[in-house]
């Protein structure tokens, strides 16, 4: 499915083809880490499809693998928006809340990097939910 969507200042816009299915979840620590929060959702696009409008800063973050990966987030608003391989950029691991259309993709395939999942991220049920901001 086509989709699009941006950082959260507007400086950074992207369009994409995507498949609804190709959603995944990382638990690793480096994204634990780059994202600020517990877990990483992502929806995969083909290099080919995906086009940018402005500027993000890139930063090369160096696995443990050695393999390289290109992050990309806005300077301004620091939204994370991708990241992908150095020169080839074939495939674009694009951020799920960055999406306009993230409600419509599908469920997650599968969660990587489990083993450094935080244990309460398993199951979120018989957590208190409020539809708006709560009052704690
Ligand atoms: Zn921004
Ligand atoms: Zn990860």
């Amino acid at each position: 499915m086509k989709i699009d969507g941006g950082c959260h200042c507007g400086a950074i816009r992207f369009e994409a083809e995507v498949a609804a299915d190709r959603i995944t979840i990382c638990h690793c620590t480096d994204c634990q880490n780059l994202t600020g929060t517990a877990y990483r959702a992502t929806v995969a696009a083909p290099g080919e499809s995906f086009t940018l409008q402005g500027a993000p800063t890139i930063y090369v973050k160096t696995g443990t693998s050695g393999a390289k990966r290109e992050h990309a987030f806005c300077p301004t608003c620091g939204a994370p928006i991708y990241s992908t391989g150095p020169e080839t950029h074939a495939v674009y691991s694009l951020r799920i809340g960055t999406i306009r259309q993230r409600h419509d993709l599908g469920r997650p395939r599968g969660q990587g990097w489990s083993r450094s999942a935080l244990a309460w991220s398993a199951d979120l049920t018989g957590i208190p939910k409020h539809p708006t901001q709560p009052q704690y």
